[in-house]
């Protein structure tokens, strides 16, 4: 069973098997946490291919050999040691590792709706330490985009779904217009809201994929980490030398906790899109709801593309109350199985409030411009039976 066999696998099966083999010493079936620092030399440079763990660990190795199959990563073992993924602390390590690639002053094109702690790296440290220059556009709108590319644009960062709002972004339009302007930008894919059951950036033309492996790919709000996958050599060479350069690999608990939770990342999802499906149409017809936002909602904008480039539309949920701050705290104080908190795509479901929460740090006149208002919530569906969700959204609602 080597990595290389389990590409035509359906990912399901990935998921379970992809880029793992029993461990060669024992057979232990998951890989073992391999916690030493340092490995032993039979004589000066001569070893097994571990040197030092923050260069080489096989725990850590084996999280980034699946999530690479799992992404469609075109790179094999031989031209990369883990297949082109990459695993970090967190998923601010790794886009701060991921930034560290660019030259001083580079032209970055940005989605406008973007996780806060991403927008906060962009404008308020990286704008300074590295003179980023970073153009901010919604992107849901392919004529934005064309607007917004230069010739020297140097990275295109994309998220879709977007957080809170959920809007959607078109890869595959997006790739083919940064082709025609600037053919040697890095296009990258912030894949955290999606996970790749429901959506693989790659396969529309994109060079890289991001995931905060902290929501759907740990799955159980038990462990905080990122993971990058690239399909280009090059890339994934210079990726390697940072990630051991700037020291932000993830530790070895850590990857085999994040492999322990993405075997069941096909299950999950499955039940996450279906739950989060029904819980979006009950709250659309709900009389004290004025708006819901789900991608798989025929009431999204751009449903269609959802559609086209989505095979499932996951568990996030955006809702406008009727009401003001006043009722969006009565209704978050009143949910019992919903848990009013931070983060998303754990088993267990989520609620939060924007504003006050996840976004207190995006400037108050940038929130008004995305829409992120007093009366946004934003649920995190988790796989709890469905009907006992619902009857606890309805409870607090009356
Ligand atoms: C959580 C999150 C991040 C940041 O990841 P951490 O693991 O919290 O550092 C980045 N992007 C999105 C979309 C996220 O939800």
């Amino acid at each position: 069973m080597s990595a290389q066999n389990d590409q035509p696998q359906r990912i399901a099966t990935r998921v379970i098997h992809a880029g793992q083999a029993p461990d060669p010493s024992t057979g232990a079936v998951m890989p073992p946490i391999s916690l030493a620092s340092t490995y032993a030399q039979e004589s000066p440079g001569v070893h097994k291919g571990f040197e030092y763990s923050r260069t080489h660990n096989p725990t850590r190795f084996a999280l980034e050999r699946m999530v690479a199959r799992l992404e469609g990563s075109a790179l094999d073992e031989a031209q990369d040691r883990t297949s082109g993924g990459f695993a970090f602390v967190s998923g601010m390590a790794s886009i701060t590792t991921l930034m560290s690639l660019l030259d001083a002053a580079a032209h970055v094109v940005s989605m406008d709706d973007l996780y806060g702690g991403t927008g906060r790296l962009f404008r308020r440290v990286l704008a300074g330490s590295q003179k980023l220059d970073v153009s901010f556009t919604d992107m849901s709108d392919a004529a934005n985009v064309e607007k917004t590319l230069r010739a020297d644009t140097a990275l295109i960062w994309v998220e879709t779904p977007t957080n809170p709002t959920l809007k959607i972004a078109d890869l595959g339009a997006i790739a083919r217009a940064a082709r025609a302007v600037c053919p040697d930008a890095l296009l990258c894919c912030d894949n955290t809201f999606a996970s790749p059951i429901n959506q693989r950036p790659l396969e529309h033309g994109f060079d890289l994929v991001m995931h905060s492996s902290t929501k759907y790919l740990n799955g159980h709000s038990d462990c905080v980490g990122g993971v990058i996958v690239t399909n280009r050599p090059d890339v994934a060479e210079r990726l390697r030398f940072h990630q051991n350069t700037l020291g932000t690999s993830m530790s070895p608990f850590d990857a085999y906790m994040t492999l322990r939770g993405i075997k069941t990342l096909d299950v999950r999802m499955r039940r996450h899109n279906e739950s989060a499906g029904r819980i979006a149409t009950f709250l659309e017809e709900h009389a004290k709801v004025d708006r819901v936002v789900y991608p798989g909602l025929a009431s999204h904008p751009r449903h269609d593309v959802a559609k086209r480039q989505m095979s499932g539309f996951g568990g996030m949920i955006t809702i406008f109350l009727k009401g003001g701050v006043n009722e969006s705290r009565a209704f978050l104080e009143r949910v019992r199985i919903f848990a009013l908190a931070e983060s998303l795509g754990g088993v267990e479901s989520l609620i939060e409030h924007p504003a006050i929460m996840t976004h207190a740090s995006v400037p108050p006149e940038t929130r008004q411009q995305l829409g992120i208002s007093d009366s946004l919530v934003r649920l995190s569906v988790g796989i709890e039976d469905c009907d006992d969700l619902i009857e606890d959204l309805e409870q607090a609602l009356r």
